[in-house]
């Protein structure tokens, strides 16, 4: 669907990577601008607060994207997101640039453990370069992202962008990626992040006495069968076009009483894929299974499903701006081996642009995202900045 929309805009761009440094000089200097984009991010840090609960947050961003002067600043989308366009000179796209803005609950309350104070003030330092350089095409948006830990953001926000009628050709994100070279560029050819679902099964009998078990009509052997089939279908090669993933996520059966047989119980699942139609084909799958089930042992079968996210999937022009950027600057590039099995919710964004979602590395040492001990590497952002900073000012509209 959104090659079909974008597509258009192809045979009017020429990427032109010389000269990249002539168009992309700014009054300040870049060690100064690196300097204060830390400083940014220590404030961002200082102030972590967990998904659709980022007020301050979004006042710390305010404070420094209002003097920016942008062309257009929307507050409190999708929750306290916000959004900040800058118009270039030159007729061109609207091109978007996103990163998030919620931190993760710990057992100390809520920290910044994903990394998303970094890409923040990465977006920051961008905000300054592209207000006082106006010499680029179109448009660039700088969208800051509440509730992704959650996965309810980005869907939120792109209902109501829809509704202010903005809309971006191109859309980028990073993240950083500990466990790869320290500003390494991961890129992601096709699926970036798989799609998945959490599927709900409810089974319901009747309960009985525990000393007479054979009264009752238990949910037990469904939910443990179920629960079976859906293990098997991880190793079926056949069924599948790429990549599925099932995983039991709960379970509930009954009640905490010695004196009682069950008679309803929850099979709780994430199902995963690297494509769509697979995810669709697995949910339908296991339905049929569960109802099958539930009619052999005479059970009543409810289906719930929720947070279903599609798999986030790269554009390969927008990939090759990514790419392009990176090897002026000299970066090592690394083609990933596969998808991400977790979900993303930028894919609510990509599906009406052309998109690209890639990681840089945070360093080989270090703790991995969300856990305790991990620490964002600050090089990251002077990297990230260049690469932006080339994609905008070399990305010329003839
Ligand atoms: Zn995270
Ligand atoms: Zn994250």
């Amino acid at each position: 669907m959104k090659r079909v929309i974008i597509l258009k805009f192809i045979g009017f761009i020429i990427l032109n990577f010389t000269g990249i440094m002539a168009n992309s000089q700014n009054k300040i200097p870049a060690g100064q601008l690196f300097n204060e984009m830390k400083k940014m991010r220590q404030v961002l840090h200082n102030s972590p607060e967990y998904s659709h609960k980022e007020e301050q947050t979004a006042k710390i961003l305010l404070g420094y994207l209002e003097p920016t002067k942008p062309d257009y600043l929307h507050k409190n989308i999708g929750g306290y997101g916000v959004v900040a366009g800058y118009k270039g000179k030159g007729n061109g796209p609207s091109v978007m640039f996103r990163c998030e803005m919620d931190a993760i609950k710990t057992e100390m309350g809520f920290e910044h453990l994903c990394g998303h104070d970094g890409h923040m003030a990465i977006l920051l330092g961008l905000s300054q370069i592209v207000s006082e350089n106006r010499d680029f095409d179109g448009t660039v948006w700088l969208l800051f992202q509440p509730a992704e830990e959650i996965g309810e953001g980005a869907s939120m926000m792109a209902k109501e962008l829809k509704e202010l009628g903005i809309k971006f050709d191109y859309a980028f994100a990073l993240h950083n990626h500990p466990g790869y070279p320290l500003n390494s560029i991961i890129i992601h050819e096709g699926v970036y992040a798989a799609g998945s679902v959490g599927m709900e099964v409810r089974f319901k009998g009747s309960p009985s006495h525990a000393a007479y078990p054979e009264q009752a009509v238990s949910p037990y052997n469904a939910i443990v069968s179920t629960a079976d089939y859906m293990k098997s279908l991880n190793t079926d090669k056949e069924s599948f076009k790429d990549f599925i993933l099932g995983t039991v996520v709960n379970i509930t059966l009954g009640e905490i009483n010695y004196g009682v047989t069950p008679g309803e119980g929850y099979l709780r699942m994430t199902l995963r894929s690297f494509a769509d139609e697979d995810l669709d084909k697995l949910c339908s799958m296991m339905e049929r299974f569960a109802k099958a089930k539930g009619e052999e042992d005479k059970l009543e079968v409810t289906i719930a499903y929720f947070d279903r996210f599609p798999a986030t999937v790269n554009d390969n022009s927008a990939n090759s701006m990514v790419e392009a950027a990176a090897k002026s600057a000299g970066l090592e590039i690394i083609y990933a081996k596969e998808p991400t099995r977790g979900s993303d919710d930028f894919c609510f964004f990509a599906f009406d642009s052309l998109s690209s979602f890639f990681d840089i590395g945070n360093g080989t040492d270090g703790e991995d995202i969300h856990r305790s001990g991990y620490k964002f590497s600050d090089q990251i952002m002077e990297t990230a900045l260049n690469i932006y900073r080339t994609m905008i000012y070399n990305f010329k509209v003839r």
